[in-house]
C-alpha cells in the first residue's frame, strides 16, 4: 500500500508491524496472469519490486538474499554441475549461481514471465548472466516442473519463491520436497528461503525442517542473514540433504574466484550459528 503517495508500506498483520520505504515515483504497475507486480523508485534504496503487495527486492540490499540463496548451498555440494532454480524470476539468484565455474547448466523456472521481462528493464544488473550459454530461462509452474523431471537430474535445487501464499503455496509442501528429493542426484541438495526466524519459526521454519526430513533428507540446516526490507529484518534459508551439512568446501569458499558483497567463508560458518530459542526446534 502507499501512504500519502510518498511512502510504500508493507503491513504485517501477524506481527503488528510495517516496513516502509520513501518513494519518489511509481514506475510500473500491472496485473499479470498470476499476480500484481509493481515497481517503484525509492529515495534511498534504488528501485523496488513488489508482488501482490509484498516487497520482493530493492537495488540496495538484494545482494545479501541472492548470495545467501546461492553460495552456501553451492559450496556445500561437492561438485554442483546441474542447478534448478524454482521461482527467482528477477534473475539475481541465477546470476550468483553462474559465478561458479563447476556449474554446467542452470535452469530457472518461474511461473511468471512478466517478472523476468520487468527485471530486464528495471533491474538489468540482476539479468547480467541471462545470456550465459549455461543459463536456461523457462516460464512454467515449478510444481509441475519437479513432478515431470526425471529422477536424479539435478545436483542442487534452489527454491527462490514468493511467500507460501498464492502460486507459491505448494512449494512449501512435503509432496513438493519429495519430488525435489527424487530428482536430485546422490549428494544433491535443496535450499529454500525460510522466512523470518523471529516471526515464522512455528509457521514456516520448523515445518520446513520437518517436511524436508519427511521427504527423505536426513540432514537439514538453516542459514541466518539480515534482510532489512523483509519482515523483522532477519531472514533465513534452509538446506536439506543426505550428508552432514556443517561440512562445506571451505577452502574453495575462502579462495573463491569471483566477487561477492556479503558471502565469504566466515559468513558461511557464522550464518549457521543458532540462537538459543531455535536450538530445540530446528
Ligand atoms: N526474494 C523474494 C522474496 O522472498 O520475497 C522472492 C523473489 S522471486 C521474484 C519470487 C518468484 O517466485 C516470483 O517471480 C514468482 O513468479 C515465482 N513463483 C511463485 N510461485 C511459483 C511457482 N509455483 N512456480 C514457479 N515460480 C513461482
Amino acid at each position: 500500500m502507499t501512504l500519502d503517495n510518498t511512502w510504500f508500506s508493507e503491513p504485517q498483520s501477524g506481527s503488528g508491524t510495517a516496513f516502509s520505504l520513501k518513494i519518489t515515483a511509481k514506475l510500473h504497475e500491472e496485473q499479470s496472469q498470476f499476480q500484481k507486480i509493481e515497481i517503484y523508485q525509492t529515495e534511498h534504496f534504488g528501485k523496488l519490486m513488489v508482488i501482490d503487495g509484498y516487497i520482493m527486492l530493492t537495488d540496495r540490499d538484494n545482494f545479501i538474499y541472492h548470495e545467501m540463496m546461492s553460495h552456501p548451498v553451492l559450496f556445500s555440494h561437492p561438485n554442483p554441475e546441474k542447478v534448478l532454480i524454482i521461482g527467482g524470476g528477477d534473475c539475481g539468484t541465477l546470476r550468483e549461481v553462474l559465478k561458479h565455474d563447476s556449474v554446467k547448466l542452470a535452469q530457472q523456472v518461474d511461473i511468471d514471465e512478466r517478472v523476468t521481462r520487468l527485471s530486464e528493464i528495471h533491474f538489468p544488473e540482476l539479468c547480467d548472466a541471462n545470456n550465459d550459454p549455461r543459463a536456461e530461462l523457462h516460464f512454467a509452474d515449478g510444481i509441475n516442473w519437479v513432478k515431470d523431471a526425471a529422477d536424479a537430474s539435478y545436483d542442487v535445487i534452489i527454491v527462490d519463491s514468493t511467500d507460501p501464499i498464492g502460486p507459491g503455496e505448494v512449494l512449501f509442501s512435503t509432496e513438493f520436497y519429495k519430488n525435489c528429493h527424487r530428482i536430485l542426484t546422490k549428494n544433491g541438495l535443496v535450499v529454500q528461503q525460510s522466512e523470518s526466524p523471529l516471526l515464522h519459526l512455528d509457521s514456516i521454519l520448523m515445518p520446513m525442517h520437518q517436511r524436508m526430513k519427511a521427504a527423505g533428507n536426513s540432514h537439514t540446516l538453516t542459514f541466518n542473514f539480515p534482510q532489512c526490507v523483509y519482515p523483522s529484518g532477519w531472514w533465513s534459508c534452509t538446506v536439506g540433504g543426505n550428508f552432514d551439512l556443517a561440512s562445506f568446501r571451505e577452502n574453495d569458499a575462502r579462495n573463491k574466484t569471483f566477487n561477492t558483497l556479503y558471502y565469504n567463508s566466515d559468513i558461511h560458518k557464522a550464518a549457521t550459528a543458532l540462537p538459543e530459542f531455535m536450538k530445540t526446534t530446528v
